[in-house]
């Protein structure tokens, strides 16, 4: 199995799984480089899924599933989380947690995670046997998204879910947010080695044109602070800042996630 990234707009990314023959798209925002991939790949499109309802996630449904060549990809299955399904146009087949997605063609199963916080429904895929996780806007690479609709107990809950994956799980998330997570990361936990040297790593990539994604949740547990909010240095930087109340998980969590809202 292959994962292949489509750029998009300004910094996402649209992820196409694939076996050479069959392919299954996750969040495409946009129709049209999925369809050139695609076509340059010479996939055949099995299946689409969503992880949530925000437009750069699922604004080229519609289009792909009703392309010109729509011919090709008759009846195509698009998955979504059902909590989400009256905000998602073209969405056919709703998910709840614990769901298995199964795309025989592709011969890929894929467990359904409940990851509410960024939005209320998100959900994100993992395939056990491949050891790959598509987790939309919930864990990045360095960071995690926005809590728009969420609490920050339910976005701790989620990502405590996600980091509880094994290690070498391969984290394909929705955006190339990397550099600028890192850099908050180092602002709130400047003695972290491993986050100096990813950091390090991270921007040489950037320089070569590279992606950063996917990452792994090992990677994340030993560098992403918002999977570290228990760290004593963490802690410290939110003392130091006057953003702590309180010592516990949710509120260090909550205090570093308003934190980065509007970290420059
Ligand atoms: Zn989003
Ligand atoms: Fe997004």
């Amino acid at each position: 199995m292959d994962v292949l990234a489509v750029p998009a707009f300004d910094d996402n990314y649209l992820w196409i799984i694939h076996d050479g023959r069959h392919a299954a798209v996750v969040d495409p925002g946009d129709a049209v480089p999925v369809l050139a991939a695609l076509q340059a790949e010479g996939l055949t499109l099995a299946a689409i899924l969503l992880t949530h309802h925000h437009a750069d996630h699922v604004g080229g449904v519609l289009e792909l599933a009703r392309s010109a060549v729509s011919d090709a990809f008759p009846n195509i299955p698009v998955y979504g989380p059902a909590r989400e399904h009256s905000r998602i146009k073209g969405m056919t087949i709703p998910l709840h947690g614990n769901d298995e997605v199964k795309i025989a063609s592709l011969g890929l199963s894929l467990q359904v995670i409940d990851v509410p916080g960024h939005t209320l429904g998100h959900i994100a895929y993992y395939a056990a046997d491949q050891g790959l996780l598509f987790c939309g806007d919930t864990l990045f690479a360095g960071g995690c998204g926005r809590l728009f609709e969420g609490t920050p107990a339910q976005m701790v809950q989620s990502l405590t879910r996600l980091a509880s994956l094994p290690g070498d799980t391969q984290v394909y998330c929705a955006h190339e947010y990397t550099l600028s997570n890192l850099k908050f990361a180092a602002e709130v936990e400047p003695g972290n080695e491993a986050l100096t040297a990813r950091i390090l790593r991270e921007r040489a990539r950037r320089e070569r044109g590279e992606a950063t994604v996917p990452t792994s949740i090992a990677l994340e547990r030993a560098t992403n602070p918002f999977l570290r909010t228990g760290e004593k240095e963490i802690l410290e930087s939110l003392q130091k800042a006057g953003r702590l109340a309180q010592l516990d998980d949710v509120s260090s969590f909550a205090a570093l996630r308003e934190w980065k809202n509007t970290y420059r």
